[in-house]
């Protein structure tokens, strides 16, 4: 069986330094807010190409915090794209924000951004588009459109470490961006991580008292905050990955394009990106008219596949007020999403063989 993605292969390449660097935490008996924190922000803000990393808990606290910090809330309008993960619907949601779903791009996946301007209205506070599958969101419009209705933009940078648009890294494309180190993104720790990334010193300032109990200062409490900490032995694994992320996404890429190239099947989709080089290919999604015909094939032809997402939010029964909104396009593409194995541990061989299979596709 060709694993969707196998994580012990992927931490593998690592074990040894990661092993030596929990036996120095162990060893130091200090496990929060140390020099493992302090020098993973460092590095990732130099990754991203921003003045501030600040290590959290998670990314839904990443992107919630980034709203906590503004203040928004109280039925604030909050811009998001109707075909994510819940975890961007969430942070607006948890803050007393209305989610404002717009509609994706079926080229890209990504928030159709000739469709924003007409849902901004009195109450829109912010912008939060998402890099999904790992292809940063085409900004050029939303920055125009923050700038003529002083808008905040809040990157959701959880499927797209590396990504670049243009001459920026994401997580250096708005005004705050929050990002995930679950074990399967592109940068992946060993349980939950998260960080937020900005150039806006005030914000930074705030957002790490609010992620330390509303404290700067131990026992003097500014803010109403949460406790959303990045530790040290996640801190210590993201150091350690983070010199092979670069390394890790062009492997993927590499993947992608031979995907691209190779997949021939008129029944198949397969994803169009609009510049290669900057897309590091989180999932390499295709689509297909009877997913589950072709899903149960490839799980027979030894092939793992998952689908990413199966429902959208809006149709989610924790969203029930939402169930009956039209939103055409995102259906279609929850109805037909299948994504194929692809990680840097993704053999020559097993790449080859996804292909050979997926083109012996037909319907019964
Ligand atoms: C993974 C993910 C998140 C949430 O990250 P967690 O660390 O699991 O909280 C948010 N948004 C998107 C698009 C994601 O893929």
């Amino acid at each position: 069986m060709i694993k969707f993605l196998d994580l012990h292969a992927v931490n593998k390449p690592y074990q040894a330094e990661i092993e030596a660097g929990i036996k120095e935490i162990l060893d130091s008996g200090w496990y929060l807010l140390g020099k493992h924190n302090e020098e993973f922000c460092t590095n990732f803000s130099s990754y991203c190409g921003t003045k501030y990393a600040l290590g959290v808990a998670n990314g839904l606290d990443a992107l919630n915090l980034i709203i906590k910090a503004y203040g928004f809330g109280g039925g604030d309008e909050i811009i998001v794209p109707a075909n994510t993960y819940i975890a961007s619907i969430l942070a607006i949601s948890q803050n007393g924000c209305t989610p404002v779903l717009v509609e994706p791009d079926p080229a890209t996946y990504n928030i159709n951004p000739n469709l924003i301007e007409e849902k901004i209205t009195a109450k829109t506070k912010a912008i939060l588009p998402v890099h999904l599958y790992g292809q940063a969101v085409e900004m050029q419009k939303l920055w125009e459109l923050a700038e003529k209705y002083n808008l905040k933009i809040i990157e959701d940078a959880a499927q797209a470490h590396g990504a670049y648009y243009q001459d920026k890294r994401v997580g250096n494309l708005g005004d705050a961006a929050g990002f995930s180190f679950y074990p399967g993104k592109n940068l992946g720790c060993l349980g939950d991580g998260g960080a937020i990334t900005t150039n806006d010193e005030a914000l930074y300032l705030k957002l790490k008292a609010l992620a330390n109990y509303g404290s700067n200062v131990k026992y003097v409490n500014i803010y109403q905050g949460v406790n959303s900490r990045l530790d040290e032995i996640q801190a210590a694994v993201l150091n350690i990955k983070l010199k092979g992320l670069d390394a890790d996404n062009a492997k993927r890429r590499k993947i992608a394009t031979y995907y691209q190239k190779n997949i021939t099947n008129p029944l198949i989709v397969t994803p169009c990106c609009m510049i290669p080089e900057t897309h590091v290919w989180h999932v390499f999604v295709v689509r297909v008219k009877n997913r589950k015909n072709f899903m149960d094939y490839l799980e027979k032809s030894g092939v793992q596949t998952l689908v990413h997402y199966p429902i959208p939010p809006h149709k989610q029964q924790a969203y029930a007020e939402w169930n009956s909104l039209n939103l055409p396009i995102t259906e279609q593409i929850h109805n037909e999403v299948v994504s194929l194995p692809i990680s840097p541990v993704l053999s020559d061989d097993e790449m080859r063989t996804v292909v050979e299979v997926v083109n012996a596709y037909k319907v019964t």
